[in-house]
Parts: structure tokens; C-alpha cells; sequence
């Protein structure tokens, strides 16, 4: 993808995010740049349909999941999205996903970097983040691409709580 695309894709996603969690995510996008990297947006607001799909796949463990909260008349107010690597779509490497994991934990984020790893491969990337070791030799947890807030659990979230 061409940056004037990557660009336009990512202003058009960032206005499927519930606004404060939007400032979060243009901040991450922004650290990436400031990096040298290209971070896209693959999905934001994901449909009830397509939540449905991503769950059936296997893509998804959730039947509704922070990319599918809405507002009270149905407004798209995503709390998630999937911030690919454009140079290296689906087959990121593992510094481009610390360095997404770092940015997002020192925005109130969190991301799947960690998800289903045993507790001393969670050490590790904790380890890596907190001393900037972005080439550090870590595993991989199942969704390391998605970035949701860390301040707000689901239920809440589907409560019609959002992050301040
Ligand atoms: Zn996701």
C-alpha cells in the first residue's frame, strides 16, 4: 500500500474509534512513524455479522468483542483495532510488535503480544519493553496485532463505559 493510502486508510478507520481511545491510537500510529515504521489499520469497527465470521474462523474467541461497541443509536465507537505492519502485512516481526506493545502500554493499551504464552514467556516481553530491547528474542502470543485499552473490561465497555 502506497503511504497516501496507508494514510487515507488509517484517517477513515480512526473515525470508527470512540474518541479517546482514537487520540490513543493516532498517538501509537504517530510513535510508529517517529520510528520509521508504516502502521496500518486493518480493521477498527467490526459489524455483528463480521464479528460472527471472525469467530466461526477462528480469527476471534469472542462472539462480541471491543471492536464492536456502538454508541445508543448504533454509532460505530469501536475500542479496538488491528495495526498491521504495511511493509510486512500478517507476517510481522517480532520488533515491530514489541515496539507496537510498548507504544500502546505507555497509552493506557495493551495488545494480544502476550495472549496464551505461559507466564515466564510474558516475563520476557515485559522485560524486553521495559528495557527498549525492540530485537530482544521473544515468543509471539495469538493476537499480537490488536490493540485495546487497558483501563476498561469488555462488560463494562458494553455497559456503555469508554475510556476517559
Ligand atoms: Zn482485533
Amino acid at each position: 500500500m502506497n503511504e497516501v493510502d496507508r494514510q487515507a486508510r488509517n484517517s477513515q478507520r480512526l473515525a470508527e474509534l470512540f474518541p479517546t481511545f482514537a487520540v490513543r491510537v493516532r498517538g501509537i500510529i504517530a510513535e510508529l512513524e517517529g520510528q520509521g515504521l508504516r502502521p496500518r489499520i486493518q480493521d477498527a469497527w467490526r459489524s455483528p455479522a463480521d464479528q460472527l465470521k471472525a469467530y466461526l474462523s477462528g480469527h476471534s474467541n469472542l462472539k462480541y468483542g471491543f471492536h464492536n461497541v456502538t454508541g445508543p443509536n448504533g454509532e460505530q465507537e469501536s475500542l479496538a483495532v488491528d495495526l498491521l505492519d504495511d511493509d510486512y502485512p500478517a507476517h510481522e516481526g517480532s520488533e515491530y510488535l514489541l515496539r507496537l506493545t510498548g507504544a500502546a502500554e505507555a497509552r493506557t493499551c495493551m495488545t494480544g503480544i502476550q495472549w496464551g504464552l505461559p507466564l515466564r514467556l510474558r516475563a520476557a516481553i515485559d522485560q524486553a519493553i521495559a528495557t527498549s530491547n525492540w530485537s530482544a528474542p521473544v515468543k509471539i502470543g495469538w493476537d499480537p496485532t490488536h490493540v485495546q485499552p487497558a483501563d476498561l473490561t469488555l462488560a463494562e465497555a458494553r455497559a456503555g463505559r469508554r475510556p476517559a
